[in-house]
C-alpha cells in the first residue's frame, strides 16, 4: 500500500523531455509525484529535432500524440550525397506502424507540449529547485534541495535522476558514466534557407572534410549539424554556416537568418548501473551519444516508459520490488546497441582515412537499395525493432505490441493484456480463470492474433503462442507469478 508518512511516490528531478514524459506517465497512472527543475523555466533551445515511430507508438499509448503530429515536420527519406553526387536515398518509412515517417519536432516544443498536457491533467513543475542530496532510508528516501536560496526536505519513496548529462543524482549513487569522448568537435546552427532541399528528406553528406548532416525543421529551416576543426568565437557565426555548407553541402542549398547555433563535443557512455536501491537514473543521466542518429532524447523516453509502470506496480503492492531490477536488465542492453549504432554512423561518416572513405562511398550505393539493408537501417534508427529478448520477465524475442486497440491514452495502463484467439481455439474459461487469479494485473481481451498473447503494460510481448491450450496459459501463469504478488 502507499505509505501516507512519504510525502510522494516518486520524487523527478529534472524537466527536460524525460522528467516531463514521466511526470505525464505517473499522472496518468494516478501515481503521486513531484518533478523538481532546478532552471526558472523551460529551456529555449530546439535540440533534439527528430522524434521516431516507435517513440510516437509510445506517445500514442500515452495519450500525447495528437499535438506532436499537429507541429512536426514528416521526414520520410534519408539521402547520402557526397560531393555533390547522391550515394545513396533510402524511404524511411516503416509499414508496420502507422507513424512511417521521422517527426521532426524541435525540443523547446516537446518540452512545451508535455508540459501543457502535465498541466491539463492537473501537476506542474516545481522551477527553481535544485536537487541537493538523496539519502536512502528503511522503506524511503530523504531528499534535500535548494528552493531559491532556502533549503527544503522532501520524502519519496522512489527518486527517478532525469536531470541530464551533468546528472547529481548519479554523481550522488557515486556511478561514472563509461566509455569515452570523440575527438571532433561540432557545430549545430539553425538556419532559414531557400527550398532547393526537400523538407521530406534529411541529408547525410560525408566529405574528406568532416561530416556534415541536414536535419529539415520545416520548408524553409533547416538544423546543420558538422565537424569543425577549430571553433570560432562563443558560437558558429552565419559566414561559418555558409562556408562549411559551401564546402560540404549539396549545391544551391543558401543560409539565410540564423536562429540558434552552438559548437558542442559528444560522448559515447553510459552508467554501468541505472538503479541503486530506491533510486533510478533514466535519459541523458544514464547514457549519452552522438548526435548522428538523433537517438538520445528517444531512448531517454523509452526509459522513462520502461521504468514507470514497474514503480506503479510495486507502489501498488502488485509486484515484487526483483521487477524494478529489470529496468536495469532491459535497458542497458538497449542503450549500448544504440550507442553502437550511432557510434558506427558517425565514424562511417567522419573517417578522415582516405582509403575507407573510398570503400565507403563505393560501399554505400550498392548496399543501400539492398531490401535487407534498409530494412535492418530503418529498423535500427525507428526504434521498432527494439525487443527484451534475454529479459527474466520476457519468453521469447519480447517484441513490440502496437493495435488500435490499445492507442488514445486509455487503453493500456499498469495492467498486462491477455489477448486471446477470438475465432475459437482458446480455452476462454481458462482463461477468465487465469484473470481472475492475477486479477490486481491481468485483463482478458479478444483478438485476431491467433493463439494467446501476453502483453506487457509497455505494449511489449512478454509471451506469445499459436494456440491457446494448457501449456501456453500455465506459462503465462509462471511467468506472471515471477513478477506479481498477489494482494
Ligand atoms: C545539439 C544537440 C542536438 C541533439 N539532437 C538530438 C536529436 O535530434 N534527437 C535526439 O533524440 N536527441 C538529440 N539530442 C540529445 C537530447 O537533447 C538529449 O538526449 C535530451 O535533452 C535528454 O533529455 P533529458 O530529459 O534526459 O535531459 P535534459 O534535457 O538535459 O534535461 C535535464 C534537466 O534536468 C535539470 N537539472 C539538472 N541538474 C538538476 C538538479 N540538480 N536539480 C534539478 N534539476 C536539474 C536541467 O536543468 C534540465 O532541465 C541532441 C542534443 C544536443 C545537445
Amino acid at each position: 500500500m502507499l505509505d501516507s508518512a512519504v510525502q510522494t511516490d516518486v520524487l523527478i528531478v529534472g524537466a527536460g523531455p524525460v522528467g516531463l514524459f514521466l511526470a505525464n506517465e505517473c499522472a496518468r497512472r494516478g501515481i503521486r509525484w513531484k518533478l523538481i527543475e532546478e532552471r526558472s523555466s523551460q529551456s529555449i533551445h530546439s535540440k533534439a529535432l527528430a522524434i521516431f515511430p516507435r517513440t510516437l507508438e509510445i506517445f500514442d499509448m500515452a495519450g500525447v500524440v495528437v499535438p506532436f503530429l499537429e507541429k512536426a515536420n514528416r521526414v520520410t527519406g534519408v539521402a547520402v550525397i557526397t560531393h555533390r553526387r547522391t550515394l545513396a536515398h533510402m524511404r524511411f518509412a516503416p509499414v508496420e506502424s502507422p507513424y512511417s515517417f521521422i517527426a521532426m519536432v524541435p525540443q523547446n516544443i516537446t518540452e512545451n507540449l508535455l508540459l501543457e498536457k502535465l498541466r491539463t491533467r492537473g501537476g506542474d513543475v516545481e522551477y527553481g529547485t535544485k536537487f541537493l542530496t538523496a539519502e536512502p532510508q528503511d522503506g524511503y528516501v530523504n531528499v534535500t534541495a535548494d528552493r531559491n536560496g532556502e533549503r527544503a526536505g522532501f520524502t519519496a519513496s522512489f527518486v527517478v535522476g532525469c536531470d541530464g548529462a551533468h546528472s547529481s543524482v548519479r554523481h550522488g549513487l557515486g556511478l561514472a558514466l563509461e566509455g569515452g569522448e570523440y575527438h571532433d568537435s561540432f557545430m549545430l546552427a539553425d538556419i532559414e534557407t531557400n527550398e532547393v532541399l526537400p523538407s521530406d528528406e534529411m541529408q547525410l553528406c560525408p566529405s574528406e572534410l568532416g561530416p556534415l548532416a541536414i536535419f529539415p525543421i520545416s520548408a524553409k529551416r533547416r538544423r546543420i549539424v558538422a565537424t569543425i576543426e577549430q571553433p570560432q568565437g562563443d558560437a558558429p557565426s552565419l559566414e561559418l554556416v555558409r562556408k562549411t555548407l559551401a564546402e560540404r553541402a549539396p549545391g544551391g542549398i543558401e543560409a539565410g537568418a540564423l536562429h540558434w547555433s552552438s559548437y558542442f563535443r559528444i560522448h559515447h557512455r553510459n552508467a554501468a548501473q541505472m538503479r541503486r536501491g530506491r533510486i533510478f537514473i533514466a535519459g541523458d543521466a544514464a547514457h549519452i551519444h552522438s548526435p548522428f542518429g538523433g537517438q538520445g532524447m528517444n531512448t531517454g523516453l523509452h526509459d522513462a516508459w520502461n521504468l514507470v509502470w514497474k514503480l506503479d506496480l510495486v507502489l501498488r503492492s502488485h509486484a515484487n520490488d526483483s521487477l524494478l531490477d529489470t529496468y536495469e536488465a532491459e535497458r542497458l542492453p538497449v542503450i549500448k546497441g544504440v550507442i553502437h549504432t550511432t557510434d558506427t554512423l558517425t565514424k562511417v561518416m567522419g573517417t578522415p582515412n582516405k582509403f575507407a572513405q573510398v570503400l565507403r562511398d563505393a560501399f554505400i550505393p550498392m548496399v543501400s537499395h539492398l531490401a535487407p539493408f534498409q530494412h535492418a537501417f530503418v529498423q535500427r534508427l525507428s526504434e521498432l525493432g527494439i525487443g527484451y529478448r534475454g529479459s527474466p520477465i520476457v519468453e521469447g524475442p519480447g517484441t513490440r505490441y502496437f493495435d488500435d486497440s490499445i492507442r488514445g491514452g486509455n487503453h493500456i495502463g499498469s495492467r498486462f493484456l491477455l489477448l486471446i484467439d477470438e475465432t475459437g481455439g482458446t480455452s476462454t474459461e481458462a482463461a477468465k480463470q487465469l484473470c481472475e487469479h492475477f486479477q490486481s494485473v491481468l485483463e482478458l481481451r479478444p483478438s485476431t492474433c491467433r493463439g494467446i498473447t501476453l502483453v506487457r503494460p509497455d505494449g511489449y510481448i512478454a509471451y506469445s503462442a499459436d494456440h491457446g491450450g494448457a501449456s501456453a496459459l500455465e506459462s503465462v501463469g509462471s511467468l506472471l507469478e515471477k513478477q506479481v504478488s498477489q494482494s
